[in-house]
């Protein structure tokens, strides 16, 4: 299809970037990237409609994006060429032929295109000697200016090198330092900066990231010492989890991995910390009010969960307030045995006990409706907690 299709539009498309990557590193690739040597988003369209696949526009990027049945996307790119007016602002777009699309790629690995159409259709390019920086596991930035004209490259350089167990090559190294010093991650927008900082806590080994990122001096450009702690976020490494796969694994319990990443990395951070982070960070309203939570809570109530004597009506009445992700930052985070126990209890056991007593069954006892509907059905609920009585 999307060879007649280039025919009758006249323009070309290639594959390119991560699915290529992946390809050579016989690695499985979730999304495609396509680029489109002409109108990305009307081709996009124009195939959305004869495959019968939902298509969305991106105007001011002139791209689209193809959601396909079995849950992968496809992006159809507008071959372009990108022009920095100021280092970490966004590019102006301006619509341009392949080579120039490739060269304003991030690195090397990533530049590599497939031809998809016409008499050249299986045409390899690899303008930068990605092909053999692939061989040699090789991150490689394609020209002196890149972190500079946009520092959130410094993010993607760490995160494939962690993903593939890649080096970033020595010149490319140098010039992270070198933007390092000249403050280019600190111009980052806030939303850039989030945005950079979260895909670090979507990869799989974040807790390497991070300390790699540590390493080259990121982390201190963003964060004050003290607000966050790589450690704890070891805890999610794959082989510590694994004790808690009762918890991960249960049906009744949904976590979203990304937020307990970041409530463990924020663990240490106190509220006035927060609120300097919040300046430079921005999150999403649940993200901000979770990390709220774990520190308002931490600070609160963590000397009363270390006691042994809670009953487990007391306990609902601690951690029923708290989102899923900020319990499981508690248990994985204090490594004390009681509040295990607790939080394991209230996760897969109290939390899901419902009451089937209502307060019609309580008009019909010909108690007068009032407030003292919420006590009598909290104090049974309780008596349920604590096994006092099966039903109800
Ligand atoms: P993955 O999705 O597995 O992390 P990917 O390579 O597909 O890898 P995307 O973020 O989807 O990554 O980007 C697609 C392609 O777009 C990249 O391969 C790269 O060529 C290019 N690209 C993305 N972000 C940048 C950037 N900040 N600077 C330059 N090129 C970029």
């Amino acid at each position: 299809e999307i060879d007649a299709l280039c025919q009758s539009a006249g323009c070309n498309a290639y594959i390119v970037g991560g699915a290529v990557r992946d390809y050579f590193l016989r690695m499985d690739s979730c999304d495609m990237d396509i680029v489109i040597e002409g109108n990305g988003m009307i081709f996009a369209k124009s195939l959305g409609e004869k495959l019968n696949y939902i298509v969305k526009t991106y105007e001011p990027f002139l791209t689209a994006t193809m959601q396909l049945p079995s849950g992968q996307k496809i992006d159809f790119i507008t071959s372009r060429k990108e022009v920095y007016l100021k280092p970490a602002a966004l590019p102006i777009i301006i619509p341009a032929g392949l080579i120039e699309d490739l060269k304003r790629r991030d690195f090397s690995i990533n530049s590599l295109a497939i031809q998809l159409n016409g008499r050249d259709k299986g045409r390899f390019y690899d303008l930068f000697g990605g092909l053999q920086d692939l061989k040699d596991k090789k991150i490689r930035i394609l020209h002196d200016d890149s972190f500079l004209d946009d520092p959130t490259r410094i993010f993607r350089a760490v995160r494939y090198a962690v993903r593939l167990d890649f080096k970033i090559e020595k010149h490319t190294k140098s010039l992270i330092a070198k933007a390092l010093a000249e403050k280019a991650v600190a111009s980052l927008s806030s939303e850039r900066l989030s945005n950079s900082f979260l895909s670090v806590l979507s990869e799989e080994k974040t807790a390497i990231c991070m300390e790699e990122l540590n390493r080259l001096g990121v982390l201190a450009e963003i964060f004050l010492q003290g607000s966050f702690s790589i450690n704890e976020l070891r805890k999610m490494d794959d082989d510590k989890i694994i004790r808690y796969n009762v918890l991960f694994e249960s049906p009744g319990i949904s976590c979203d991995p990304v937020l307990l990443k970041l409530l463990l990395f924020f663990f240490p951070c106190s509220l006035s910390d927060w609120q300097s982070i919040k300046r430079v960070l921005s999150f999403d309203k649940k993200y901000s009010h979770c990390v709220l939570q774990m520190i308002e809570y931490r600070e609160k109530f963590m000397d009363t969960l270390q006691q042994s004597h809670l009953s487990p009506a007391e306990v609902y009445q601690l951690l029923r307030p708290l989102y899923t992700e900020v319990i499981l930052c508690l248990l994985l985070a204090c490594d004390h045995l009681q509040i295990e126990r607790y939080c394991m209890m209230f996760l897969l056991d109290s939390q899901h006990i419902k009451l089937h007593v209502t307060g019609k069954d309580l008009l019909n006892l010909g108690i007068k409706p009032g407030e003292i509907y919420g006590i009598i059905l909290k104090q049974v609920l309780a008596a349920k907690l604590d096994h006092k009585i099966v039903t109800y």
